[in-house]
């Protein structure tokens, strides 16, 4: 290896392998990204079809989380912010709860709605300021369960745990049990209540375009790595790349011989995309159907929150089902009807995504440098070492980065 000119490459281009690059640039590194598509942003990705941006499953940013104020320029993405509210349907009646704290309009339709009773109402409020105020240390020491067992010992009635927090936490955690980690209710909690749900004008995939653009020529794309040994990368088409520091930023185990058989259960989603005549909500909202057996989960209007966007409902179904893709449609076109007086009209497409989220026993913040180092040569990164969300994704790289870098200049980890 030169000690000036180490070579080092990353493996992915998600948001984890393009934070890690970035992190290495500022240190003056330039790594060779490896990415198997043809595009940056592995889960993070748009296809734009006939004026319309359909994201690959409803995402977003939440705008304070610490790696997007720190990886990202924010006002270049000119994001477009849901409002702190959420409309929820069952059975044919409309409820809209929202945060009155940050939008006072909602007082009044978040008393009377019929989620919960007023004590569930009073305890969303004390539970926001009490986390408000819990820094992300001390919710990621916090003792774990699942997030059911929090939301019910917390206090909150079996109806307002139902027909709110279900249906709004099933379309994060993509699982409609709750069964997540307590640690990432609070995490995500924290976000919401600070800030704001957003997604940019151009789409969700601006988000790694954005980062990718400090990395120009840097990035090989349509090249698959096939395994990683020691100092040498072994590609799918029969070449060998020596590499004196290598960031696996995706899972490792299909990749590295002795990390066979670690792979984990993924969350999956089903995005429908329907055009409309609806106009939409009075602003850009969260729709939620918490009616009993219903396969839709929740649902927005593209043309809310993007500016001058044809009339598009993206739908999303998280429950497992047996459904052909023509039996989905009509199923969620009859539930938006019934479910909500919405009425859909042609399939624009269906996104099926099977590695959705990374499932996990236990979760942390973010990997320290020293955690991502599996060998001499080898360092992970992405999600799903510590938590399903764009923030640990870009933190992980980040703290890869840092690893290869105090290697590089003989510093301690830490
Ligand atoms: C539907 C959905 C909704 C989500 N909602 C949210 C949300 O609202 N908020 C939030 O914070 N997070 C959300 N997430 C999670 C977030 O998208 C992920 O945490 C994040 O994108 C993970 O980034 P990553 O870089 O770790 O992994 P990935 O994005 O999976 O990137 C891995 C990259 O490695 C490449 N790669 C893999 N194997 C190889 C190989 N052998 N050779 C070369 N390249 C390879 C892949 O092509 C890919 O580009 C959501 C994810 C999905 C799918």
């Amino acid at each position: 290896m030169s000690q000036n000119n180490p070579t080092i490459h990353i493996i992915g281009t998600g948001v984890s392998g393009l934070a890690a690059a970035i992190t290495l640039k500022n240190t003056g590194y330039n790594a060779q990204l490896i990415e198997q598509s043809s595009s940056v942003g592995g889960r993070v990705k748009t296809t734009v079809q006939d004026h319309m941006k359909l994201d690959h499953g409803f995402q977003v940013l939440l705008n304070q989380y610490p790696a997007a104020q720190e990886f990202l320029d924010l006002d270049a993405l000119k994001l477009r912010s849901f409002s702190p509210a959420s409309i929820v349907f069952i059975d044919g009646k409309k409820h809209v709860i929202g945060d009155a704290q940050r939008d006072f309009s909602y007082a009044w339709s978040t008393v009377v709605a019929g989620v919960g009773n007023l004590g569930d109402k009073w305890k969303v409020f004390t539970l926001s300021r009490k986390l408000k105020q819990k820094s992300l240390t001390d919710i990621f020491a916090s003792p774990e369960k699942t997030t059911l067992s929090y939301l019910q010992d917390y206090g909150f009635s079996d109806k307002m745990i139902q027909s709110f927090f279900k249906p709004f936490y099933t379309g994060i955690f993509l699982e409609t049990e709750l069964q997540t980690s307590s640690r990432m209710f609070e995490f995500v909690f924290k976000m919401f209540s600070l800030g704001n749900a957003t997604i940019p004008a151009a789409g969700i995939q601006a988000i790694p375009q954005q980062m990718a653009a400090h990395l120009k020529g840097q990035i090989l794309f349509n090249t698959t790595v096939k395994e990683v040994v020691g100092d040498s990368i072994h590609l799918s088409n029969g070449e060998t790349l020596k590499s004196d520091f290598t960031i696996i930023a995706t899972p490792a185990d299909s990749l590295v011989p002795n990390l066979k058989d670690t792979e984990k259960e993924w969350h999956s989603v089903q995005t429908l995309y329907f055009d409309t005549d609806e106009h939409g909500f009075d602003k850009p909202t969260i729709g939620l159907i918490a009616g009993q057996n219903c396969l839709s989960n929740n649902f927005h209007f593209l043309n809310d929150i993007f500016e001058n966007h044809p009339k598009v409902i993206s739908v999303s179904v998280v429950a497992k089902h047996k459904l052909s893709n023509d039996q989905l449609e009509e199923r969620v076109r009859k539930e938006l009807s019934e479910q909500a007086n919405l009425s859909a009209g042609d399939l624009i497409k269906i996104i099926d995504i099977k590695k959705a989220l990374p499932t996990f026993e236990s979760i942390q913040y973010a990997m320290t440098p020293t955690e991502t180092q599996l060998t001499q040569n080898i360092f992970l990164a992405g999600d799903q070492l510590s938590n399903a969300s764009l923030n640990a994704a870009m933190l992980n790289g980040k703290a890869a980065a840092l690893a290869v870098i105090a290697k590089i200049e003989g510093n301690q980890l830490v």
